[in-house]
């Protein structure tokens, strides 16, 4: 029994007379535990001893011989023993394995090679097929399925015999009649009679869904559930082929929203979101009106979309096959930018969003995606250009335009370095008409090859590009500097006005800087008159009254530019600390047309005066205007009636030669 912990013997001969435990107990303790169990014991008895006998047998031995040994008789039984306990095992052995099989995740078929008849199925098989053993037994194993692409699973396991074994993707059919993809390999077996296959099969529906999970991620936007580019890519380049095989045409499209930055950064993202979605589903919805399928609201001409895809952001991509007419996809573009631009319910909150669209059409316009996706992108930037909430369809012109635009905008960051802008100065006259009583710096650009260049030009591509930054320090530095120069020759409480436009204003060290410039230059601080547009004062002030009187505490003044076209609530007036409106020039027109013009502008002098705020009226051009406008208060008068801006020499000759009544102006006084 020692032995036996460390050594399993083949054998084991037992003698039932020992010292201290007989045979009998040994024999006992061997058989009752279940690893030696299965050894073969062959006891040794007395010759004649029947009881002996059958005691040993009743102890679990196999066999017994008598004493004395004979040792010949014994060799055989020792073999005989080897051998039994060997066909034992192997038993058990096969009895373990159809228990695993049974058990087992794999389902396990058997069926007769030459007549198909199934033979056995295991558990898995069973249940997954919805069979009882019974019924399976009565039927062919080719009768619950076929081969993937539909072929008979008698034909696929043809070749089995010669090759002896098979791996086939399988297509199952359940007793309900529901189908399950599975993979399964077949194993002739030509031992027993008659042939048969072993087929061991796995269902591999949840990989195929996890696979269709895994392809969903790849190729549908999370957020809009709606294709991604890669999808996308892989239908338009089809449709490209197939257009160009049938000379048909094409529309690619891409829809970008205005201003969608403006409603992440007020209303948070997960508005954002939701607008997103929201949107999707709008164009889905037209896009379903345009289904070439279920065409109800669309008439023959109008074209099918066959893809809308999100690019990311808020960016969207559309396909339009079958129109005959370039208006086509324009009608479309129309539909889908309507049902944008409807309101939203966001959260509780109303909120509306307009969309920009740019269309370019194959093979016009391009025959490969990446060429059209690039030009419908430019077509789209000059719908925002154009003003947005419309489309564009794709031209040479434009791009042409675009491409001189981003030459622009290189040569104007050069310019900033290089020292080509200049300020010139616009004179801004007395109530009186008696004294120039400041100027407005207005920049320009002295292009090396185009010659000068005035700020509507370059002011626009500087503010997207927000090269304005820079501008901006540029001409606020320069005309500090000019008037520090000035300064000896000027009257007391000259001013010049700098325009500042959005941008600047909102970076984070403009006040320190208008600080730090009026420090850098000995002139007085009131002399600086900042002009901001209304749209401007608009868009940053609502939470922004302690900024203002930040910048009014620089020393500063404060004038509200081309005021009366932004329309700015009354109430920013009363509450910001304004030194002066700048009554725009439209208004100044509109005086000659008619009584209305003249009873809005003499609307805001009254009120002005009320909070007592300064006026300058801008574009001042014909002494009819100056006539209309003294009678309507206090102001001072700036337009090319006086002057246009000047370079600095000329502005000082303007000011030193100034006659305070010279012929034409005369007549108005
Ligand atoms: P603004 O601030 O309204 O400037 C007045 C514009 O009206 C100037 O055009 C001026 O030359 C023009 N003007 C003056 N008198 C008359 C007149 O009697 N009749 C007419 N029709 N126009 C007159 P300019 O210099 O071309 O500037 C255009 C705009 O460019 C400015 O409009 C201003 O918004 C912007 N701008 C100019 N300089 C700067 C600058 O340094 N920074 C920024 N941010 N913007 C600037
Ligand atoms: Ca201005
Ligand atoms: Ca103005």
């Amino acid at each position: 029994l020692t032995v036996l912990e460390t050594e399993v013997p083949a054998v084991i001969l037992l003698d039932i007379m020992m010292p201290g435990m007989d045979g009998f107990a040994t024999c006992t303790a061997i058989k009752s535990s279940q690893e030696h169990s299965n050894i073969p014991v062959i006891m040794l008895t007395g010759m004649d001893d029947v009881d002996a006998v059958e005691r040993a047998y009743n102890c679990g031995a196999w066999d017994f011989t008598a004493k004395p040994i004979n040792w010949q008789i014994l060799k055989y039984r020792v073999r005989y023993a080897l051998r039994a306990s060997e066909a034992f095992r192997a038993e058990r052995r096969a009895a373990r394995l159809s228990r695993t099989i049974d058990n087992g995740h794999s389902e396990v078929l058997t069926f007769d090679a030459d007549t198909g008849m199934l033979r056995s199925a295991n558990n898995s098989a069973r249940k997954n097929l919805g069979y009882d053993l019974d019924e399976l037994l009565g039927l062919p194993f080719f009768s619950l399925g076929h081969g993937t692409a539909g072929t008979s699973l008698a034909l696929e396991l043809e070749a089995l015999r010669v090759k002896g074994q098979l791996n086939l993707t399988l297509t199952l059919l359940r007793k309900n009649g529901t189908r399950y993809p599975a993979e399964g390999i077949f194993l002739y077996s030509g031992d027993e009679k008659p042939h048969q296959v072993v087929c061991i099969l796995q269902d591999t529906s949840e990989r195929k869904r996890v696979e269709a999970e895994l392809h969903r991620l790849a190729h549908y936007d999370d957020l809009t559930k709606l294709p991604n580019r890669r999808l996308l890519q892989e239908h338009v380049r089809g449709a490209l082929a197939r257009a160009a095989r049938n000379g048909t045409r094409c529309a690619i499209c891409m829809l970008d929203l205005d201003g969608f930055k403006r409603v992440n950064d007020t209303l948070g993202h997960t508005a954002g979101d939701r607008l997103l979605q929201e949107v999707a589903q709008r164009l889905t919805s037209v896009v379903r009106m345009y289904d070439c399928v279920a065409r109800d609201n669309s008439s023959d001409e109008d074209p099918s979309v066959t893809q809308l895809a999100r690019l990311g952001g808020d960016e969207f991509f559309l396909l339009l096959t079958d129109f005959t007419e370039d208006s086509g996809p324009a009608r479309v573009a129309t539909r889908l930018l309507e049902q944008v631009a409807l309101p939203y319910e966001i959260n509780g909150a109303n909120l509306t969003i307009t969309g920009s669209l740019g269309i370019a059409i194959y093979p016009t316009d391009g025959d490969t995606l990446d060429t059209l996706m690039m030009r419908a992108d430019s077509a789209m930037y000059r719908a925002k250009q154009d003003g947005k909430n419309t489309f564009a369809y794709y031209t040479r012109e434009a791009s042409q335009n675009t491409l001189a635009r981003l030459s622009l905008e290189t040569d104007l960051r050069a310019a900033i370095e290089d020292g080509q802008l200049e300020l010139h100065y616009q004179p801004q006259l007395s109530d009186d008409l008696q004294t120039v009583v400041g100027v407005e710096a207005l920049v320009r650009w002295r292009h090396p090859t185009l010659g000068l260049r005035g700020p509507d030009v370059f002011i626009p591509i500087a503010e997207e590009s927000g090269l304005i930054v820079r501008l901006g320090d540029y001409v606020l530095e320069e005309a500090l500097r000019q008037l520090e120069e000035w300064q000896p020759k000027l009257a007391p409480g000259f001013k010049v006005s700098v325009n500042v436009s959005a941008l600047q204003m909102r970076q984070a060290d403009f006040l320190p800087k208008v600080s730090r410039m009026l420090e850098r230059y000995a002139v007085p601080r009131d002399s600086l008159v900042l002009e901001i547009t209304e749209s401007a004062l608009m868009s940053n002030a609502a939470n922004r009254l302690d900024w203002f009187e930040e910048l009014k505490g620089t020393g500063a003044r404060i004038a509200i530019d081309d005021f009366g076209t932004g329309y700015s609530s009354l109430s920013y007036l009363t509450r910001f600390p304004i030194d002066f409106l700048k009554v725009d020039r439209s208004f100044v027109k509109d005086l000659e047309s008619g009584a209305e013009g003249a009873a809005v502008t003499r609307a805001i002098f009254r009120m002005a005066e009320e909070l007592s705020i300064g006026i300058v009226v801008e574009g001042v051009e014909n002494e009819t205007q100056l006539q209309l406008l003294r009678p309507m208060g206090s102001c001072y008068f700036q337009g090319w009636l006086f002057s246009s801006a000047l370079p600095p020499a000329e502005l000082m000759a303007f000011i030193e030669d100034y006659d305070p009544v010279p012929g034409t102006v005369a007549a108005a006084l």
